[in-house]
């Protein structure tokens, strides 16, 4: 599924809006040539185009007020900082209007370092530290999503020991609801590590959730802005988002009606799927957005009670394609298989420690012959990496050129999600570069580790 090997201009998705292939043959990303990007900053890189991300978090938020402002109520956005954040991504989003939600120490303290201010940021996790909560509750943040009765009164107990006032938290539900990939299943029990099932106790009693839902409303520490559920990642179906809809604007007409509390806020996550293939159909913003809006108002209306203000939490819908690989190809190996045919074997310098995901997920990617178009005649290719793994594989299939020989540029498309994100030093491998391109200019995010950095850890 490859491009026509001569195909010049723009190549589309799943790559993001500025990669090109010149007249040359070269491809080309933000206006930079990707031989001038490889010399300059050497590889493998991440090369992240910031136009393109930042057209995507644009068009996220303008899509989703549009729909929402439709059925009476308003949105915010937030970028799932874990899919990739540095300083100035968390500049680039929050100029675009966004929230940054983050999971741990380490993302909150890079959003507040980036002048994202606390009441725009979000803290999850479904282990916070007390530094963590701490932290936290001295940036003022926006919400803290509760993620466990345990930590309804840890927090409480956290907020009377700072006197900073009450903490606005949200209460993660599982819905039973879990989505990713292509599919969506609905479940009746839960076993799994996040949020507190709407599931009824075994004995009809009240439902995790509903019991931390009344232990926050008896703390007065707390001040319950509203409910939380995410459903998976890379999720393809809307079908999903509008039953989790349902379900959690269920629960809050059900805590109102025993309590009286009907919370202001209901966020429904992230995890709107992107494109990795040529082939690959994104969920579409627009349509995702209007089928929650529509989701929500139908909800709502059937249960009687009034819409809440909603939220979203997209990552990888926002940094994924925005962002690609260029690696340098080394050795090129024919594998003859059982079944008579050849496999190429092409092995970059990166694999596993910058893209753990076709490992940990059999996660499938693009790769193209980034440096010329290459021989018309085209093998099947397997792109693999440089660790002492045989799963080590960035690309399982793909069609290269048969001339694809040591020394050339490979790009691998949709990298800017949970590549650098999950990246490791496995190997003792340093992990590459974050490259931003735009307009014929590229700027070092994050800069390559070296084996300085490596031994600057290691006490000897
Ligand atoms: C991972 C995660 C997200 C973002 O998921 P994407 O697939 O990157 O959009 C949002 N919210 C929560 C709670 C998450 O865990």
């Amino acid at each position: 599924m490859n491009e026509p090997a001569d195909a010049r201009g723009p190549l589309g998705s799943p790559w993001s809006a500025s990669v090109e292939r010149g007249e040359d043959g070269a491809l080309r990303v933000g206006g930079l040539d990707v031989r001038a990007l490889a010399d300059e900053h050497g590889t493998p890189a991440y090369v992240l185009d910031e136009l393109d991300l930042r057209a995507r978090a644009r068009v996220l938020r303008l899509v989703f007020q549009a729909a929402f402002a439709e059925i009476g109520t308003g949105v915010d956005v937030y970028y799932a900082g874990k899919a990739f954040l540095s300083v100035a991504v968390a500049r680039w989003v929050a100029d675009e209007g966004l929230l940054v939600d983050t999971s741990t120490g380490g993302e909150l303290g890079v959003a507040l370092f980036a002048g994202v201010p606390g009441e725009r940021i979000g803290l999850h996790g479904n282990n916070k530290s007390d530094g963590e909560i701490a932290r936290a509750l001295d940036a003022r943040v926006g919400r803290i999503v509760l993620d466990s009765l345990d930590e309804v009164d840890r927090v409480a107990d956290a907020v009377a020991r700072r006197a900073t006032g009450p903490a606005r938290v949200m209460v993660r539900l599982t819905t039973g609801v879990h989505a990713g990939g292509h599919e969506y299943i609905a479940t009746s029990h839960e076993d799994q590590k996040f949020g507190l099932s709407i599931a009824p106790a075994p004995d009809g009693g009240d439902s995790p959730a509903m019991t931390a839902l009344l232990a926050v409303l008896a703390r007065p520490e707390l001040e319950l802005i509203g409910l939380h559920a995410h459903i998976g990642s890379q999720v393809l179906d809307p079908a999903g988002f509008a039953a989790v809809t349902a379900k959690v604007l269920a629960v809050r007409a059900e805590l109102a009606a025993r309590t009286g509390v009907l919370v202001p806020e209901v966020d429904l996550g992230g995890g709107f799927g992107i494109a990795y293939l040529p082939q690959d159909v994104a969920l579409a913003p627009e349509r995702i957005a209007k089928e929650l809006a529509s989701a929500a108002a139908e909800a709502a209306a059937g249960l009687g009670t009034p819409l809440p203000r909603f939220s979203i939490e997209p990552g990888r819908a926002v940094v994924g394609p925005a962002g690609l690989t260029l690696y340098r190809v080394g050795t090129v190996k024919p594998v003859q298989l059982s079944d008579g045919t050849v496999r190429t074997y092409v092995s970059v310098d990166g694999g596993m420690s910058d893209n753990i995901r076709p490992a940990l997920y059999g996660a499938a990617y693009h790769a193209v012959l980034a440096d010329r178009v290459g021989s018309p005649d085209l093998v099947q290719a397997r792109v693999v990496g440089k660790h002492c793994e045989s799963g080590d594989i960035v690309v399982h299939d793909c069609l290269l050129p048969a001339d694809v020989r040591r020394g050339d540029l490979l790009a691998v498309a949709a990298t800017g999600a949970y590549g650098r994100s999950m990246a490791s030093n496995y190997n003792l491998v340093p992990r590459p570069p974050v490259v931003a391109v735009a307009d014929g200019v590229s700027r070092v995010l994050i800069r390559r580790e070296t084996e300085k950095d490596l031994l600057a850890l290691d006490q000897g």
